[in-house]
């Protein structure tokens, strides 16, 4: 079954959020004080409505027992943000995602049940970081706060090797799950008797203190 989200708050962070999701298919009601944004959201969202969230009556109108996953955008007011997320954890919303304005704010959210915490500006600056850091990294995807995904390049004298001779879950304690050659083509199910070809790149999972040994060990190799 589809999972049903409402994002609640819609300047640019929720914005984004709520029409991300709802062009990947995902039902989103997206629910603001402000009218106006609420007009020129709604022909992006499944629904918009103009209600204030910090009213638990107008939360229980809007249904909010039905929703799987809720992202309290609320920057600005940060006394607002901290009611919302105790109402929809109160009301039983099994996952409710929360943009902090400050490390105290994060704080107040994580005692009052907020299942996830996000600091868009500073969550975005990390990962970008991390991607400049090295030029190994292709691409870099954060699975948990541990573990994280990504692309790294081959060396020279892996070519010829295959994933068993290699054995990086034994070296690295990192999965293989793909292997992409130069020409774009992807291999999702590598085996263990794949053997690795020149300018091949893989897509590796692990603890980020393991891929970050890995990527040490291919930028001293390169
Ligand atoms: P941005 O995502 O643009 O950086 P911000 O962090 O500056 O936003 P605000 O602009 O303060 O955050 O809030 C985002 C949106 O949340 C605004 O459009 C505001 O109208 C809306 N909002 C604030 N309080 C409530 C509330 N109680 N109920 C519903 N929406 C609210």
């Amino acid at each position: 079954m589809k999972k049903q989200f409402i994002v609640i708050g819609l300047g640019r962070f929720g914005s984004s959020v709520a029409t991300a999701l709802a062009s990947a298919g995902n039902d989103v009601l997206g629910v603001d004080t402000s009218e106006s944004l609420v007009e020129d959201m709604a022909p992006f969202l499944t629904h918009a409505v103009q209600a204030d969230a910090t009213e638990e009556k107008s939360l229980k109108a809007l249904g909010i027992t039905n929703f799987d996953v809720a992202v309290v955008a609320i920057g600005g007011d940060i006394q607002a943000s901290i009611m919302v997320t105790m109402l929809l954890k109160e009301l039983g919303v099994p996952k409710v995602v929360v943009k902090a304005q400050s490390d105290i704010h994060a704080k107040v959210l994580e005692r009052i049940g907020a299942d996830k915490i996000v600091f868009p500006e500073r969550d975005m600056g990390n990962k970008l970081a991390l991607n400049l850091a090295s030029e190994n990294i292709i691409d870099f995807i954060e699975v948990s706060p541990d573990y994280s995904m990504m692309e790294v390049d081959t060396v020279r004298k892996w070519v010829g090797k295959t994933l068993s001779d290699l054995n990086f879950r034994q070296s690295y304690h990192v999965n293989i799950i793909a292997i992409k050659k130069s020409n774009g083509d992807i291999n999702i199910n590598p085996s263990a008797t794949d053997a690795i070809e020149e300018n091949d790149s893989m897509i590796v999972v692990g603890l980020n203190e393991d891929i970050r040994k890995l990527v040490d060990y291919i930028t001293r190799h390169k």
